[in-house]
């Protein structure tokens, strides 16, 4: 199998081209346009211009991306949803939001998930393995084909907490040669404490945003059943030690179900355990899966919630459902191609 050339670390690629007969400057370069969306097979941009035997020798033994756009969805809104092929054959989803200065891109850190939340189409077939840094680097190489992405929210499928590793290794090089600095990142989590400290030990300073959900931790263990009898108190103050360490702000993410967590008492109790913690509040009304036993709540519920959490203070926004028309919740793309395979 041919590898993929940006899973070579900045010097191994300069000795890959000096070996093939280019100048070894050149890698950084190559290295550059493939991250800015540059597409060898069609760009004709110099960062590709190689002497012809040198390219033809590296086509040999490597690919520019191992992973391609194999199903793209847009969106009314202007988002685009797309099913990436990897090497193996596996399949994962990535989404492009548009916006003029807030281009965004949502990616997957593992192919399925192993947190098997219950309102989630990426869990529903547990976890097959994690990505590697390379994927992480390739998905918004291949987004940017499409459209500039500059910031990153790993909230696709797959618990980002799982798969440090990768991300810690692909974030230092998209601040370096990708335009996209930490600042620009959004990592999520379910938790535990531990792995949000884990987030704090790597030192990289991207935003935190913790998938809260509920406050009771009975119905939390229930809708995140890998993550029963961990306290949400104790998340929440695990958050606060991540901005303390980082300088960073957090997120508290709060996936509102009909009938399930979106009562006023529901409100209430959220806006009191944010009292006092620099942790934002996003709010998004749950995404219908076809087959998992929820509702989406109604607007009434939801505009209710709202409102008891701004008469309370809290720092709080609604986030827009992007895509909805396109398949647009987590998992559910990928698990329709797996279906019809
Ligand atoms: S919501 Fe996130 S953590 Fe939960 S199963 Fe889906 S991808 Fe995994």
């Amino acid at each position: 199998m041919k590898i993929p050339f940006l899973s070579l670390a900045p010097a191994e690629a300069a000795s890959v081209l000096a070996a093939a007969g280019a100048s070894p400057r050149h890698a950084a370069r190559l290295r550059r346009r493939l991250l800015a969306g540059g597409d060898p097979a069609r760009d004709p941009h110099p960062g590709f211009a190689l002497p012809r035997r040198a390219r033809e020798r590296l086509e040999e033994r490597f690919v520019w991306t191992s992973l391609r756009s194999e199903r793209r969805l847009p969106a009314p809104d202007g988002s685009e949803k797309h099913l990436l092929r990897l090497a193996d054959g596996e399949a994962i989803e990535a989404v492009r939001l548009p916006g003029a200065f807030t281009a965004s891109a949502c990616l997957s850190t593992q192919v399925g998930c192993a947190m098997a939340c219950r309102f989630c189409a990426s869990g529903l077939d547990g976890v097959r393995r994690n990505l590697t840094a390379h994927e992480i680097l390739e998905q918004v190489a291949v987004l940017r084909r499409f459209g500039p992405v500059r910031r990153l929210v790993f909230m696709g499928a797959g618990e980002p907490g799982r798969n440090l590793g990768a991300i810690a290794a692909a974030l230092p090089v998209l601040r370096d040669e990708g335009d996209l600095g930490p600042r620009y990142v959004l990592v999520s989590t379910v938790g535990p404490p531990a792995t949000i400290d884990r987030m704090a030990a790597i030192g990289l300073k991207f935003t935190l945003a913790l998938s809260l959900h509920s406050l009771d931790r009975d119905l939390r263990g229930e809708l995140i059943p890998t993550q029963r009898g961990v306290e949400p108190l104790d998340l929440l103050a695990a958050a606060d030690r991540y901005r303390a360490a980082t300088g960073r702000s957090y997120q508290v993410e709060y996936v509102l179900l009909g009938g399930v967590n979106d009562s006023r008492a529901d409100a209430r109790e959220l806006a009191r355990a944010m009292r006092g913690r620099r942790g934002h509040l996003s709010l998004i009304a749950w995404n219908p899966v076809p087959g998992l036993p929820f509702a989406r709540p109604s607007q009434a519920a939801v505009r209710a919630f709202l409102e008891v959490l701004h008469e309370e203070g809290a720092s709080v926004s609604l986030r827009r459902t992007v895509g909805e028309a396109a398949t647009a919740a987590c998992g559910q793309l990928r698990a329709a191609a797996s279906a019809s395979a």
